[in-house]
């Protein structure tokens, strides 16, 4: 493909897009395929010669679109959202189109740079404390990672060398596998599932602290767990505390959690992954009080902020945590800036070398949508929460299992599980709507999140009819 043939198909491609989204509501928002069905329908093989463009597109609605799940239909309430928008989609194409590896400052200054202003940005959009801003030439500073697990693993590989560093600079006797042995991390039970897996790749003990009845962690409970650990003989350094979590959107109570790590000394990681983005809206700011506490902060622009994955923002308010944790400097990564403190170099912050040109992403749409624009996006979807629960309160067979605080309402009908799983069965059968569930405690929950970009309280309205029906048919299958 030469610079003519790609200026044609590019502008068909955009085409293509637009009438994607533009007609997605039209589409089934599940798909009905059973595993293993595509294989069948491509060559074995790639094909020796080329296949034309035009071969390639009409594929993709042969083959792929009858596959995909629908993440940006008005009519998908599963998971979480997953952002999209035209200014981060159209950034994404200069991205692939510098196609820069922006490891160090000098890999590509502007890649950094732009990284390090966006994300002070987006830290003051939050209201976060100075702290962890880079614009002063403080001690902090912002990253984009790839998602928030790799964050949480991050600041937990980091927390682990500070702790081991600290330990040994006391008594220098201390192998590295002794103290690792002890050393122990905590979150909430209500914690996403990449936490156990941040301690499982970390090497560490992770324990889950019992979550208060509004599903958040409590400094008793907290308290316990530590007095019991110490006693034992464990290490207690590293907590991570999660607002608004995936099962229900719950928030650990941060004003009581945080001072008592810093009195431990355990690092404090904050994961929003979903909720940080609401924290932009001043009325919804106060959710983020404790902050303070934290040595880290991450939240996802790419759940809830209208950067299209990937881009998970992390603030660390030491950035020699993580630079001196896991710094290497091969012949071939130096270069001439790197000590002279004016820089960056983004490959210390994270696990791999490489990272594409994400910020761009970030200026495009903070620059498209203003922050009005995207204080009203997020008000828009909590209010359509709203919405849906007061929809759900008017009809006495379900009930609203966690108080509504953002864009997800946990709901079921009063009943046993086995009713509810049935419901939920026949609302992803059907695949008008589609939802995922969760456990709360020994209760079967079904959780309908606000998602799409373009979804109408017209929708919300039609999901829950469609909903009732199905309840109907259910409660009646039961009777008989
Ligand atoms: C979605 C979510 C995650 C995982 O996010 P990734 O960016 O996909 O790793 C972690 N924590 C919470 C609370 C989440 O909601």
């Amino acid at each position: 493909m030469n610079a003519s043939e790609f200026r044609r198909r590019g502008k068909e491609m955009v085409d293509y897009v637009a009438n994607y989204m533009e007609g997605i509501e039209g589409r089934q928002v599940y798909p009905d395929v059973e595993p293993g069905y595509l294989r069948p329908l491509i060559p074995a093989a790639a094909p020796q010669e080329p296949d034309t463009f035009e071969d390639i597109i009409n594929d993709v609605e042969k083959i792929i679109m009858p596959g995909v799940t629908h993440w940006h239909s008005p009519y998908f309430f599963a998971y979480f959202p997953t952002a999209s928008s035209y200014p981060a989609m159209l950034a994404d194409m200069l991205c692939g189109a510098i196609g820069c590896i922006g490891f160090s400052w000098a890999a590509s200054p502007a890649c950094t740079e732009l990284e390090t202003v966006m994300m002070d940005w987006l830290g003051k959009m939050l209201e976060l404390p100075k702290a962890f801003l880079n614009e002063k030439a403080g001690e902090g500073g912002g990253v984009i990672q790839g998602s928030a697990s790799e964050a949480t693993l991050v600041a937990l590989l980091a927390a682990r060398t500070k702790v081991i560093h600290r330990l040994q600079a006391a008594s220098p006797e201390l192998t590295q596998a002794a103290i690792m042995e002890k050393l122990v991390a905590y979150s909430s039970d209500q914690a996403h599932s990449s936490v156990e897996r941040a301690g499982l790749i970390g090497g560490v003990k992770l324990k889950a602290i019992p979550s208060d009845g509004n599903f958040a962690m409590r400094a008793s409970a907290l308290q316990e767990a530590l007095e019991r650990d110490k006693a034992a003989g464990l290490i207690p350094f590293f907590m991570v505390a999660t607002l608004g979590t995936t099962t229900c959107c719950s928030f650990d109570n941060l004003l009581e959690v945080g001072p008592i790590c810093n009195k431990e000394d355990m690092w404090l990681h904050v994961d929003a992954a979903y909720a940080g983005s609401a924290f932009i809206c001043p009325e919804f700011r106060h959710l983020l009080n404790g902050v303070e506490f934290a040595d880290s902060f991450n939240f996802n622009p790419h759940k809830w902020l209208l950067v299209n994955f990937d881009c998970s923002a992390m603030w660390v308010k030491k950035r020699t945590d993580l630079t001196g944790a896991f710094r290497l400097d091969p012949t071939y990564l130096k270069h001439s800036h790197q000590d002279s403190g004016l820089i960056t170099d983004y490959r210390h912050w994270q696990i791999p070398l490489g990272r594409r040109f994400r910020s761009l992403k970030m200026w495009f749409v903070f620059r498209m949508y203003g922050v009005k624009g995207l204080q009203a996006y997020i008000r828009k979807h909590v209010l359509l929460s709203h919405e849906f629960e007061s929809l759900v309160r008017q009809d006495p067979r379900f009930e609203i299992c966690v108080e509504v605080i953002l864009g997800l309402v946990c709901f079921r009908l009063k009943g046993s599980n086995k009713v509810n799983e049935a419901l939920l069965q026949r609302i992803n059968s059907a695949k008008k709507i589609h939802l995922v569930p969760c456990h709360l405690r020994d209760k079967f929950v079904l959780r309908f999140a606000i998602c799409s970009r373009t979804v109408e309280s017209a929708h919300v309205q039609r999901a829950w009819e469609h909903i009732k029906e199905l309840a109907a048919d259910v409660l009646r299958a039961e009777r008989e």
